[in-house]
């Protein structure tokens, strides 16, 4: 009998992406999706699939899912800076209400569940660079708040199942990620650059840039979930690529990438915008064998590709 997979957040960008994995891989694949900022038009290419089923919920309210369920991965929040602070109770809520949903489902399934933590859960990192066993640096009030402590309860009930009801958990620790899928307006900084860069806008760099950051490509993250999901290994694992960059440096990369004559502007750096963050990945080649193997310029030419297709009213409508 084919294993079943319920994937939450699976109209999102990760979610696509491990909802095509798991269909690769033989699975019975459950999608789960409120749409809140994600697209079926990431997933319609399944809707055909006899082994595919889409969901449209709410993870905040009661799951039920009829039947056997094996595996869960748990992806749904939103992740872009500019939508945590644009619906943050639904953030706070999809971290912890759904959460509890999403463990109350894996216990009656007894079916082992993955949660989608962050690199945000270190904050503004004092450690560099981070290893699992740091704690962190988070502003609770702060406006990221509501996204960092969301995810560091969601950690915390998830090991709190692990340890009291006995619930085979697995906690990744996701740095920064890219590729195709993305929304063009999401505010993140590589479909932030991009898109300016396709519509021949100057490129906004936050702050004076020197801020860093790690950004690992999509096929190279969701090979070290699937591997951290079928591994015994239930404590945090970082996955993420460690090859770090300046932001004012990665500007500098998209302006050569793509050619653009536009110039970059420099705009105020958002309030607790972590200055440095690079993951130390040493648990995830022990324990997973894994390490991203995409360099960062394979994988931005294949985003700029996918970017590239998109016609100008997109591109226009995607201007925030
Ligand atoms: P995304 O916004 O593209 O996808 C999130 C999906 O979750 C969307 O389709 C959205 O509609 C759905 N969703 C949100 N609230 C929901 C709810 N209450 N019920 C049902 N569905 C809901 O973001 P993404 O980049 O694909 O991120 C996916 C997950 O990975 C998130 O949990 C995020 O915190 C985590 N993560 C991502 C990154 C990254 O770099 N992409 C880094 C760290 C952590
Ligand atoms: N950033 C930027 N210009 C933009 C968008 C983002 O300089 O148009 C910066 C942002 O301030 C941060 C970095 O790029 O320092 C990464 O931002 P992103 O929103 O992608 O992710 P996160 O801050 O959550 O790592």
């Amino acid at each position: 009998m084919k294993k079943k997979i319920l994937i939450t957040g699976a109209a999102g960008f990760l979610g696509s992406h491990l909802c095509d994995r798991f269909i690769a891989e033989e699975f019975e694949v459950i999608g789960m999706d409120n749409l809140i900022t994600g697209d079926l038009k990431n997933i319609e290419h399944l809707f055909q699939n006899k082994n595919f089923h889409f969901y449209h919920h709410d993870v905040t309210k009661f799951v039920h899912v009829p039947g056997k369920v094996d595996y869960i991965l748990h992806f749904a929040s939103p992740a872009s800076p500019i939508d945590y602070l644009k619906i943050p109770i639904q953030t706070l809520k999809v971290g912890s209400l759904g959460t509890h949903n999403l463990l109350g489902l894996a216990k009656e399934k007894n079916a082992r569940i993955l949660i989608a933590s962050t690199s945000e859960v270190y904050g503004d990192p004092l450690v560099h660079p981070q290893n699992e066993e740091y704690y962190g640096n988070v502003n609770t009030i702060g406006p990221r708040g509501v996204y960092d402590e969301a995810k560091r309860f969601q950690e915390s009930i998830t090991m709190a199942y692990h340890r009291f009801h006995g619930l085979e958990t697995r906690i990744a620790r996701i740095f920064n990620t890219y590729g195709p899928r993305m929304r063009l307006n999401d505010g993140r900084v590589i479909p932030a650059f991009l898109g300016q860069a396709l519509r021949g806008e100057d490129l906004t760099v936050f702050g004076d840039g020197s801020q860093t950051r790690s950004f690992c490509y999509v096929d190279d993250q969701v090979e070290g979930l699937f591997k951290l999901l079928m591994s015994d290994y239930s404590l945090p694992v970082n996955i993420g690529n460690p090859h770090e960059i300046s932001i004012l440096d990665f500007a500098e990369e998209i302006i050569k990438l793509t050619g653009t004559q536009q110039k970059i502007v420099f705009k105020s750096l958002p309030k607790d915008d972590p200055m440095q963050r690079q993951p130390d990945i040493t648990k995830a080649k022990d324990i997973l064998g894994w390490e991203p193997k995409i360099s960062r310029k394979k994988g931005l030419k294949t985003t700029y590709e996918y970017f590239k297709e998109f016609s100008k009213e997109e591109l226009l409508k995607s201007e925030h």
